[in-house]
């Protein structure tokens, strides 16, 4: 006979929730689905020859240490490769400060773990990235939306109230997931001032950062006040994702308990994944490599642009980001993209709707484009199809 186990879920768990949007999209891995919904970077730019050089190189010379565990910390070389690249505009990266994370995702989570107890204050954007407001929910925050615009975060709108006791405050300043928006120097100059003054430590989550398509780079808000900045870095974007290699670059006292959160968590990185990334990071690589990101992604940006201007309707409006992978378009009131999106399905072409990212108050009628994921020639193609669909619903 089979047995029944019983089991009490705890509190957090019972939260929990299976977004309904993760489910539609489940079907956009069928082949047919022209999908812009993925964050997925494009597959073309992973440097296979590299990696697969790389690891000859670690099984050569090292094989029993790249098996072996390691620190919590991370590989000390990787560590200070870390400080080193961010040791610019006048300040000093120690790699005492840095944490290696098992992807910037495990980031989100140990500083949800270090930082929120249940009702704690957390500051996002409106919208914000949904994965950092998934990580943060299972230690149950009060989330407090901040108001942004075109250029990021609307530092003047903030209120002493907003700020009062918050646990740290959550920013996108580089091509945000999911607008691609950038903020300017003056508001990053504006908000670290506003916020350090508050006594409110800032999350800065920067994947993007690199992928400024004219090169160009705006200073870090770590590199503005490190005493009060948690960067948070990764080498998704600039290698690959399934690496599952990001960093945390922390104040000391603050790094001491995310390395033992992490300790907790899964003693440490992969040493095998680090020595690699390691390896491959000599000689400069990612000066060569990442701009060959930046001109496809720049390109492949270029084409949506051009078939939104071709295919949406006048009433629908989107923004021209300058670097990363998302556009965010904002159809007129009144139109639900969740509803959208399961047409759109029908039709063979998916995107993410615009309302999970939104920890209150969700705009339906916004959405979220990645030009990166799929190559170039479908996208026209997708976009074709998808708005005759937006069309139909602005008429409808
Ligand atoms: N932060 C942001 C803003 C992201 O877009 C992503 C990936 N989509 C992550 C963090 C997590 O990246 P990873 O764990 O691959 O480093």
């Amino acid at each position: 006979m089979a047995m029944t186990v019983k089991f009490t879920l705890s509190k957090r768990a019972q939260a929990l929730t299976s977004s309904a949007i993760r489910e539609i999209l489940k079907v956009t891995e069928r082949p047919e689905v022209i999908s812009f919904a993925g964050g997925l970077p494009s597959p073309a730019t992973f440097p296979v020859q590299r990696m697969r050089e790389a690891t000859d190189k670690v099984f050569d010379e090292a094989p029993h240490a790249a098996l072996q565990y390691g620190p919590t910390e991370g590989y000390t070389p990787l560590r200070e490769w870390i400080a080193a690249r961010h040791s610019k505009n006048g300040v000093t990266i120690r790699p005492s400060q840095v944490l290696i994370t098992t992807g910037s995702q495990q980031g989100l989570d140990l500083l949800g773990k270090v930082l929120i107890d249940e009702g704690s204050k957390v500051l996002v954007e409106t919208p914000s990235y949904l994965g950092a407001l998934q990580a943060f929910s299972l230690f149950q925050p009060q989330f407090v939306p901040m108001r942004t615009d075109e250029q990021g975060i609307v530092t003047e709108a903030l209120t002493a109230e907003q700020l009062q006791g918050g646990r740290f405050m959550y920013c996108l300043p580089n091509f945000q997931n999911p607008t691609g928006r950038r903020m300017p120097l003056d508001r990053r100059q504006a908000l670290v001032q506003r916020v350090t003054e508050a006594g409110v430590l800032v999350v800065e989550d920067d994947p993007y950062g690199e992928l400024s398509y004219h090169g160009e780079q705006l200073p870090s808000l770590l590199s503005m006040n490190p005493d009060n900045v948690v960067y948070m870095g990764s080498f998704s974007k600039v290698l690959a994702p399934g690496l599952r290699l990001g960093y945390l670059i922390a104040p000391e006292e603050l790094h001491g308990k995310l390395v033992q959160a992490k300790q907790a968590a899964d003693l440490h990185t992969p040493s095998f994944s680090q020595r690699i990334v390691y390896e491959a990071l000599q000689g400069g690589f990612l000066d060569r490599h990442i701009p060959e990101i930046r001109t496809l992604y720049a390109h492949q940006c270029e084409l949506m642009l051009s078939a939104l201007e071709r295919h949406f309707p006048a009433e629908a409006r989107w923004n021209r980001p300058a670097g990363g992978m998302f556009i965010w378009v904002t159809l007129p009131e009144g139109i639900d993209t969740g509803a959208l999106l399961a047409q759109a399905i029908e039709q063979n072409v998916a995107f993410v709707p615009g309302a999970p990212f939104f920890a209150a108050d969700p705009q339906v009628n916004t959405l979220r484009l990645s030009f990166v994921t799929v190559p170039a020639e479908k996208i026209e193609q997708g976009m074709e199809k998808l708005g005759v669909l937006v069309k139909a619903a602005v008429a409808a």
